[in-house]
């Protein structure tokens, strides 16, 4: 044993070492940073609708002997506290998917069931929107996962479909298989997505155009909660799109067989 061999070894290795404690810190601070923005924006968007609320509280007061105006103030506030009950909605979603460690209580998910749901959870929408709801491609097939964040990463990007749809138009959601995985792509004929922000739309409270999404009800978080959800599943999803044209939102998730039906018997004969 060369003792300047080991020496250099030894050496080698606290370089290392010190590295990787620097790579650790710095990755620990980019973490802190991103909560600490996370709990600014949060608390941002929250004050909007609360500010609104205790505006229109106001306003009724002062309109207390004139009910039609009385209504219109009190519709207002159910209004901003829907929006209210969404946002909270979400970023409970998104911190559960953030913080639970991983896919303890994942099982067999039937992918019709995640999108058929999906689209009956957004079927008023869409009829007030005057968009055409369409399903197609695969059937059968199954993924190793939890069934109701599923039902909600895909409902998310129907509901973005319709939201950026104008009147008259479709949005399609289509299964396809790939191998051992399966797409799930949600298409819709809408405003599209510029490429600049195509790399942004899955950050938190990020929005295309802040007026029109504003206007339109969006939180900002939809996106990042599919991303999450997907990554969850050991999968990735891809968007492709051009402006004014349209865009598809594809989830590709590792594929598994489907279950064996004696499995369900053996739980029910118990
Ligand atoms: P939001 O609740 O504002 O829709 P998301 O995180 O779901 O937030 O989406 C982020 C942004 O990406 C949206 O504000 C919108 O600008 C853009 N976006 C998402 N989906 C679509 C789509 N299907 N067509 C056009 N723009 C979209």
């Amino acid at each position: 044993l060369d003792p300047r061999l080991v020496s250099a070894r030894a050496s080698e290795l606290a370089a290392r070492l010190t590295l990787l404690i620097i790579r650790d810190v710095t990755e620990q601070e980019r973490l802190d940073q991103m909560r600490r923005d996370f709990v600014a924006n949060t608390s941002h968007e929250l004050k909007t609708p609360v500010g609104a609320v205790s505006l229109l509280a106001e306003a009724i007061e002062s309109a207390a002997d004139d009910p039609a105006q009385v209504r219109i103030f009190a519709s207002r506030i159910s209004a901003e506290a829907a929006r209210l009950g969404q946002l909270t909605g979400r970023i409970m979603s998104l911190s559960r998917l953030q913080t639970a460690d991983g896919a303890n209580d994942f099982g067999p998910v039937a992918i019709d069931e995640v999108v058929a749901a999906s689209i009956e959870a957004h079927a008023v929408q869409a009829d007030s929107a005057g968009v055409e709801l369409m399903r197609g491609g695969d059937r059968g097939v199954f993924v190793r996962g939890d069934l109701q964040i599923l039902i909600e990463a895909v409902g998310n990007l129907v509901a973005n479909a319709i939201l950026y749809s104008p009147t008259g138009s479709r949005v399609g959601v289509g299964v396809k298989i790939e191998g051992e995985t399966v797409e799930i792509a949600v298409s819709d004929q809408g405003i599209g997505i510029s490429e600049s922000d195509r790399e942004r739309i899955f950050e938190r409270f990020y929005r295309a155009d802040e007026a029109r999404s504003r206007r339109t009800g969006g939180t900002g978080l939809g996106l990042s909660i599919v991303k999450h959800a997907t990554q969850r599943h050991g999968g990735e999803v891809r968007v492709w799109s051009r402006p004014s044209r349209g865009s598809t939102f594809t989830m590709v998730l590792p594929r598994i067989d489907a279950p064996m039906p004696e499995t369900t018997d053996r739980k029910t004969k118990k």
